[in-house]
């Protein structure tokens, strides 16, 4: 009994020690497993997440938007480049310094702009070439055009151009009957812009028809100026153009229009139309942007000074 008590408990012993030793690889096993797809997954979602700040950033290189030097900058820069769809224009002290020193920058930069559209005929072809060659620009769109064609003010914006103020009626008479009238012109036009986006939007600039000085309104332009900034709306002219509403009639007179008004100057606001008999301008519009180009000119909108 003794020697077979003695014979069976080590046996017992032995179990118990198997049993435990089983059981304390197999919860080291499950430790392992779960540990290794733990660390499996999180790196699953940090390389997705590369991925995709990745192929945002490499977008950006290739939009031209920023310097390639800095990772974290150029997401921010893409976020904002992004958000141009939904940035609200600003007329605060800095965007009023940005447009008073708009043509003293030391950087070749050229902002294309149309105006008196939009059009059936022009404006889409112009917004493909636009798209095509990734320029965003800025459009003078008029109120009257704008409640015809609601559709391409909401594509001009959707595609990041910016969309500015160039009254309602483009008839002189009416818009420079008064201070009042020209206000009234903006607002009008406000409004029609805004409902074509379907959001708040206000890009707080106008351009003159005609521009800002000169001609049988000078006096009303020149005393509106005042009127217009304290409704936060600042203005705009331009300093080079094609003369494409002014009696250039070949693709050749246009060019050689922009390429004297365009001369040496630094920063170049260039004034061209999308009203729908303006297909010349369309058609002329690579030669401009070659030249541009080759000359060492970027593209730019009124988002960077309206911010
Ligand atoms: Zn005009």
């Amino acid at each position: 009994m003794i020697y077979g008590l003695i014979e069976v408990e080590p046996k017992k012993n032995k179990r118990k020690i198997i049993i435990i030793t089983v059981n304390v690889i197999l919860v080291l096993i499950l430790i392992g497993l779960s540990i290794f797809f733990s660390l499996n997954r999180s790196n699953f979602n940090i390389s997705k997440n590369e991925v995709a700040k990745n192929n945002i950033i490499n977008e950006v290189i290739e939009n031209n938007v920023i310097n390639k030097d800095d990772t974290s900058n150029k997401f921010i820069q893409k976020q904002k480049h992004i958000a141009t769809i939904n940035f609200l224009p600003q007329y605060n002290e800095q965007a009023k310094a940005k447009l008073a020193n708009l043509y003293n920058g030391n950087e070749k930069v050229a902002y294309l702009t149309f105006d008196d559209g939009p059009s059936k005929s022009v404006t889409p072809l112009i917004l493909d070439l636009l798209k095509q060659e990734n320029i965003k620009a800025t459009f003078f769109v008029l109120g009257s055009r704008v409640k015809s064609y609601p559709n391409l003010v909401k594509r001009e914006y959707d595609e990041g151009h910016f969309i500015a103020n160039h009254g309602y009626s483009h008839v002189y008479s009416s818009i420079y009957s008064s201070i009042d009238t020209i206000l009234e012109e903006y607002n009008k036009t406000q409004n029609v812009i805004q409902n074509a986006i379907g959001e708040p939007y206000n890009g707080h600039l106008f351009r003159f028809p005609g521009g800002s000085t000169g001609g049988k309104y000078k006096k009303i332009k020149s005393e509106a100026k005042a009127v217009l900034a304290q409704n936060e709306i600042g203005f705009v002219d331009w300093n080079a153009l094609s003369e494409d509403a002014a009696g250039a009639k070949t693709k050749e007179a246009l060019i050689a229009n922009i390429k004297a008004t365009v001369g040496e100057k630094n920063v170049v606001v260039i004034l061209m139309h999308d009203a729908g008999d303006k297909i010349l301008t369309y058609e002329t519009l690579p030669d401009v942007i070659a030249y541009l180009r080759e000359r060492g000119y970027t593209f730019k909108n009124f988002y960077d000074i309206m911010q």
